[in-house]
């Protein structure tokens, strides 16, 4: 019998999970890369004697790598090594205030209700809300194909179908946190886990209070050697694991012969195999590599998540107040929800992400200096003017920043570098250069992702943050599970 062949286009990290998975099921398994190395989004950069994780910073549900080798039969500790975080983020507010977000969730209430103007009880209630959330729709909308009827049939889903009208899908999650705490700060605090899927908490629908959950109730994490470490670990899984690896390998189109994928084409070469995975982002998955079959125009059609503007800064001077994660908050949260999503005109006071690992990971930058990701969410790109988005939004974070922490920041900044949403897009193929695929800015959103399958085209299959169940890692790493137990059925 001959060994089954398996192509995998896309070596981000959805990419390498699903080719580990498929591996382990005896498959002949290769992936085509366009970068010279692997992770897509999930990269990291040298310079100047500084290191910075490119794209992820935060990192939740680690048993999801974990599961990856103990499905492999290796032992995590030899590639892969993280530990829990006791603050999750510094918040930091444009009227002075300070907040910080403790792992504990007791630490974190009595935090809260020091700084908010809130009671433990209320606190409480949220995040068992939260939880109660993520408990009954977790199996329904993230870990199984939510395109196929068997996964309807379950007690999961007849559960979640019973427990609807608590889930606040009618609501958008600005509504619902309104309607639970007064205090307009902690509002925009439990609002802001919108930008956890790119999507803005005035549109996104109440359900995803769920997501403080995640945070509080599963922690957050960092692992050795930075996020780049998640990359590097899962890619020598994968090649010890016997997957081979094609870097600087664009694909340029899915083989189809009688509604049956059967390889792929690159440049002159074919390839054949017996089934094809694309990590590619579903939009110009469809309009790239497959331009003569007919794409579903609905869920290609779909509003994409945000895209951002990060600036790399290896900066002179330790800031005690700041940790791994901190965020300055913009003063109007809702203006910059339009700016992102209905491209508004330019928002000047945006909320600014500034993640150091040099915090965690002295390696990470020289003595005495600290390298600063510092983020803003901006729209996908169209075009747009970004040489003078960039200069003015690099002047608006400055300004912000230093005011905030009455330091002039600008002259400590020794290197810099710049990634943007034309970048994301040329380096990744993301669509638009979104973060995180499509959006969830409506109740439906979930069912208009985009399945793990062709539904027209056999043995074809789809992971990664365009599809379902979404972006992030988290999701990405399910996609490839999902995609796995999908071709382990097809194909036994
Ligand atoms: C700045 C930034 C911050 C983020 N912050 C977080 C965070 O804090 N936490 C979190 O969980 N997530 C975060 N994300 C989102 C997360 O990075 C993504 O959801 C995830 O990494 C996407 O993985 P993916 O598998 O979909 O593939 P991608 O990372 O999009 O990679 C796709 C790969 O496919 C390759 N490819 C595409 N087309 C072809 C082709 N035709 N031939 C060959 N190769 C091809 C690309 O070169 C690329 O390597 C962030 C993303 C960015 C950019």
């Amino acid at each position: 019998m001959h060994t089954k062949k398996a192509i995998i286009i896309g070596s981000g990290i959805a990419g390498l999970a699903t080719a580990i998975r498929i591996r382990n099921q005896g498959f002949e398994v290769a992936v085509y890369e366009s970068n010279m190395y692997p992770g897509g989004k999930l990269t990291e950069l040298d310079q100047q004697g500084y290191r910075f994780d490119c794209g992820p910073s935060l990192f939740t549900m680690p048993q999801f790598i974990e599961n990856l080798f103990i499905e492999s039969g290796r032992s995590i500790k030899d590639y892969f090594q993280y530990s829990k975080k006791e603050v999750i983020c510094n918040y930091f507010y444009e009227d002075g205030t300070r907040f910080t977000a403790f792992a504990d969730i007791d630490k974190f209430a009595k935090e809260a209700t020091s700084v908010f103007d809130t009671d433990m009880k209320s606190i409480q209630k949220y995040l068992k809300k939260s939880k109660s959330k993520y408990d009954l729709t977790s199996s329904l909308f993230l870990e199984n194909s939510l395109h196929k009827l068997s996964t309807y049939l379950t007690t999961d889903t007849i559960k979640a179908i019973a427990n609807l009208a608590s889930l606040d899908l009618n609501k958008s999650l600005h509504e619902f946190n309104s309607g639970v705490f007064e205090d307009s700060r902690l509002v925009q605090f439990f609002d802001r886990f919108a930008t956890y899927n790119g999507s803005s908490p005035y549109l996104t629908p109440g359900i995803m209070s769920m997501i403080p959950h995640l945070e509080q109730g599963y922690g957050t994490f960092f692992p050795k050697g930075g996020m780049y470490s998640i990359t590097r670990s899962l890619y020598q899984l994968a090649i010890d694991l016997g997957v081979t690896f094609h870097f600087e390998t664009k694909v340029d189109q899915i083989l189809v012969r009688h509604k049956r994928a059967l390889g792929v084409r690159i440049g002159d070469l074919v390839k054949e195999s017996d089934l094809v995975v694309s990590n590619m982002d579903i939009v110009p998955t469809y309009k790239k590599l497959l331009p003569d079959q007919k794409a579903p125009k609905k869920v290609l059609s779909q509003n994409r998540s945000s895209s951002a503007l990060i600036f790399y800064w290896g900066i002179r001077k330790e800031f005690p107040e700041m940790d791994l994660h901190n965020i300055f908050f913009s003063k109007n949260y809702k203006e910059e929800f339009e700016y992102i999503f209905d491209k508004k005109q330019v928002f000047d006071d945006p909320t600014v992400y500034i993640n150091i690992s040099s915090k965690n990971e002295k390696a990470d930058a020289p003595d005495g200096c600290e390298n600063w990701f510092v983020m803003i969410n901006v729209p996908g790109n169209e075009g747009q003017e970004w040489d003078e988005i960039l200069r003015t939004a690099k002047e608006n974070i400055l300004k912000k920043v230093s005011r905030l922490l009455h330091v002039d920041i600008e002259p400590l900044i020794e290197t810099e570098e710049i990634l943007d949403p034309r970048s994301i897009e040329s380096k990744t193929q993301s669509f638009q250069g979104s973060l995180y695929g499509s959006s969830s800015n409506n109740k439906y959103a979930a069912f208009l992702r985009h399945p793990n399958f062709s539904r027209k085209i056999q043995n074809l299959y789809f992971c990664g943050g365009s599809v379902h169940p979404g972006g992030g890692i988290p999701l990405c790493l399910l996609s490839g599970k999902i995609v796995s137990e999908l071709v382990k059925k097809d194909f036994t």
